[in-house]
């Protein structure tokens, strides 16, 4: 009997299948791959004098990770353990006891720490101060603090004041106190790390189909008959994700990739809770589609230009539910293959291909990252997967959905409660009909002024046009391209507070005037608990876990609330808020789509928004009721001769948290330039070879690690490869920077020993 929370379990086929195998190599021996007995082991020993509240957050909690979403070992999907590496290596972050405020005394030191050093000597337990030409910090009261933060905020006022939530680990409570107190205290500027990873999801996705987000569960990727990634390397970012690639595959789905390096954790995996895959691995992604960084709008043009050529159409849909199919079959037929094949990376033939796979499909989903939206383009790259989806009605039904797939654990939420400068609560756009909404249900007027976004508070602190940047977690310095102009910037606010868990190396930059450090709970310290959304719109509750329990560190929320309160004392009734019981019901009143977050009391108890399916039964929620295709053009890009394209990517970190300098999937170090061997053999490089790169913005200096990238690519880690990245460039939609850059190679190598390389 198929169970009705998860009906894709009767798809899979029972027993094993040799056919997925690797090898018969027992335990992958031999093989790059992550080895999660030795993470587990990792994980017993770091956090051993705390072993009982490991525990107890990994099997009460909500994992502060990315955000496929778990609650303690359980998820929605699947039977079976749900627990990773990413999980695993942040546990310590939790359970670790607090630093010695005397090692802040004297930054000197501490700025030749690496992020994971700095991170390693222990939680932040006490407010303190850092004041221009101090060698350090000194702790402070919470009273003293507060007070000066709000005093500065209150004289700078709205437009010189700038707020920033990272992801990890922020709660849905967090963000909606943070936003609320932040336009209490006048303006919208207060913005997210949603910002610089989905935004052009966002955009393209209400504008299309009138929806912010997945349309689609984890459970569609089940015998779904396509199941597309495009710019996404969950394998690496979600790992669990490939426990549920196996069952697609078990259930007969077909998995494509389109990407500018074949990703080896998506080609194949030892999924260690599956007895099958753990010992012989499994073999995941049927095809593989190489195209060019920034080559995605030509290659899914292409795919949808053969559609429409050998009439693939779902008629019946089109007809009935979508709008502006007439303009983009003009606009795709004025394409010329040799146009696509130039820009895409791909030939005319693998267009086709992958056409007649999506025309051939009944069903498919669409799965797509930051190798998608991290561009100037990033909004046309999105909106060219959403037409392919279009095309036969791959969205609002069983086994089919469009899914930008989130990184991190509280991105979904953090834009969903209004923490952005460019939408109010609900993704509500900002304008003055929504502010007067809202300041009616806060009982305080709200402005009706778009704020600044994170990278637009960079360049207003870089021309001395911001007064405070408040950062509640993240690291603007190793988070945006071209850290030494962010250092700068930096270095130029009067006032700069960070409200964090631990040390991290923005903190340490001189201060223009005064530095505040403010130490924060986890989430799972949190009395009356908090929750979380995860990529498939499900709002998950966390409790607070009994534990360790760190100096003076206060709930983020409650600190925001408090500065507020200080900063306009006439609202304080208004600002006073009872705990997260009662923001959670405030919530579900200001953002009505977030109704039953209320009724979460206890580990386990969630809420699916919009249902399994948004879009259900072909309704659009936009002015006419229908799905609209955009036609997209192609971006200008083209790669300077002599130079390559090169993206960056991630290894084994979790956002800009690197956790070993050697990936274990890829087995490239942090230093690595992944380089096509054909390109590599061109210059007369060897695999290991040291080597520049270098552009206009910086240089990088790595060395040659041969890999199955497209030719003139190539890829090196973030955030190390920041210093190649302009800053100025980015999206005019949603202003997400362009993680990407032309770069040329020089050889570090003494002049003439090319030609013997090369032999
Ligand atoms: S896949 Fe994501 S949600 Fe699941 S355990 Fe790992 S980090 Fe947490």
């Amino acid at each position: 009997m198929l169970n009705p929370r998860q009906p894709h379990r009767g798809r899979m086929k029972k027993g094993i299948d040799p056919s997925l195998w690797v090898s018969l190599k027992p335990f992958g021996i031999g093989e790059e791959h992550p080895n999660n007995f030795a993470e587990i082991s990792r994980a017993l020993r770091e956090n051993r004098d705390q072993a009982g509240f490991a525990w107890r957050i990994l099997s009460q909690g909500v994992c502060d990770g990315c955000a496929l979403g778990v609650a303690g070992l359980k998820d929605w999907t699947m039977d079976g353990p749900h627990l990773c590496n990413i999980r695993l290596r942040l546990l310590r972050l939790n359970t670790m006891p607090a630093l010695d405020p005397a090692l802040l005394t004297n930054v000197a030191a501490l700025r030749k720490m690496r992020g994971a050093e700095l991170r390693e000597l222990g939680r932040l337990p006490y407010p303190m101060v850092r004041r221009r030409g101090d060698a350090g910090f000194h702790r402070i009261g919470w009273e003293e603090a507060l007070t000066l933060v709000a005093g500065r905020i209150a004289a700078a006022g709205p437009g010189r004041a700038g707020f920033y939530l990272t992801s990890r680990g922020t709660p849905n409570e967090t963000y909606y106190a943070a936003q609320k107190a932040v336009r209490a205290m006048g303006g919208n500027q207060i913005d997210n790390a949603a910002r610089i990873c989905h935004a052009p999801s966002s955009v393209a996705l209400k504008s299309m189909l009138g929806v912010g987000a997945t349309t689609c569960s984890y459970g569609d990727w089940i015998g779904t008959d396509l199941l597309v990634f495009v710019g996404a390397n969950p394998a690496n970012n979600q790992p669990v994700t490939t426990k549920y690639m196996y069952y697609a595959k078990r259930a007969g789905t077909r998995m494509v990739l389109v990407n500018t390096y074949r990703e080896p954790g998506m080609e194949r995996y030892w999924i260690p809770s599956v007895p099958e895959s753990a010992l012989f691995g499994t073999k995941l992604a049927d095809d593989t589609f190489l195209i060019n960084t920034g080559g995605d709008a030509a290659f899914l043009n292409g795919a949808l230009k053969h559609i429409l050529e050998r009439n693939l159409l779902d008629h019946d849909f089109v007809a009935k539910h979508t709008t502006g199919l007439d303009e983009v079959r003009t606009a795709v037929a004025d394409l010329a293959w040799q146009t696509l094949e130039e820009q895409a990376g791909g030939s005319e033939a693998e267009m086709r291909a992958f056409g007649q796979m999506v025309g051939e499909a009944k069903t498919a989903v669409f799965v797509w990252s930051m190798g998608a939206t991290q561009h100037i383009f990033g909004e046309d790259n999105v909106r060219a997967i959403i037409n392919l989806g279009l095309t036969r009605g791959f969205v609002g039904r069983d086994r089919c959905g469009l899914m930008p797939i989130r990184g991190h654990s509280g991105v979904q939420g953090g834009a969903e409660m209004g923490a952005y400068a460019t939408a109010f609560p609900g993704g509500l756009p900002i304008n003055p009909e929504n502010a007067a909404a809202l300041g009616d249900a806060w009982g305080f007027p709200v402005s009706a002024q778009v704020g600044r976004t994170a990278p637009e508070m960079i360049d207003a602190a870089h021309a001395g046009e911001l007064d405070v940047l408040f950062s509640t977690g993240g690291n603007f310095l190793e988070a945006l391209p071209d850290p030494p102009y962010v250092d700068a910037a930096l270095g130029r606010v009067p006032l700069r507070v960070h409200q964090d868990i631990v040390l991290s190396s923005q903190m340490l930059v001189e201060p223009a005037e005064t530095v505040v450090l403010l130490p924060a709970t986890t989430r799972y310290e949190v009395p009356g608990g908090v929750t979380q959304t995860s990529t498939e719109r499900r709002i998950m509750f966390g409790p607070e876990i009994d534990g360790r329990r760190i100096g003076e560190a206060r709930p983020e929320w409650e600190v925001y609330l408090d500065l507020a309160r200080r900063v306009r004392p006439e609202l304080r009734d208004r600002l006073t808020v009872a705990g997260t019981q009662a923001l959670r019901e405030e919530i579900a009143k200001v953002v009505p789509m977030y109704d039953g977050i209320q009724t979460l009391r206890q580990t386990g108890d969630e809420v699916q928004y919009g249902g399994p399916h948004l879009c259900a039964g072909w309704n659009f929620p936009t002015a006419d009721g229908k799905a609209h295709f955009i036609p997209v053009p192609l971006p200008a890009v083209e790669v300077p001769a002599g130079m390559f394209a090169v993206a960056t990517r991630r290894g084994k970190q979790f956002n800009t948290m690197v956790q070993a300098e050697r990936d274990a999937i890829t087995g490239a170090g942090r230093d690595a330039v992944l380089m096509n061997p054909e390109d590599a053999a061109a210059l007369g490089l060897r695999d290991g070879d040291p080597i520049t790169l270098r552009n206009e913005t910086g240089a990088f200096a790595g060395r040659v690690f041969l890999a199955p990238v497209k030719s003139r690519n190539l890829q090196v880690h973030w955030p190390e490869g920041n210093v190649l990245l302009a800053h100025g460039r980015r999206s005019p939609a949603s202003d997400v920077p362009d993680y990407n850059a032309f770069v040329q190679v020089e050889p570090d190598r003494p002049a003439g020993t090319a030609a013997e390389a090369a032999d």
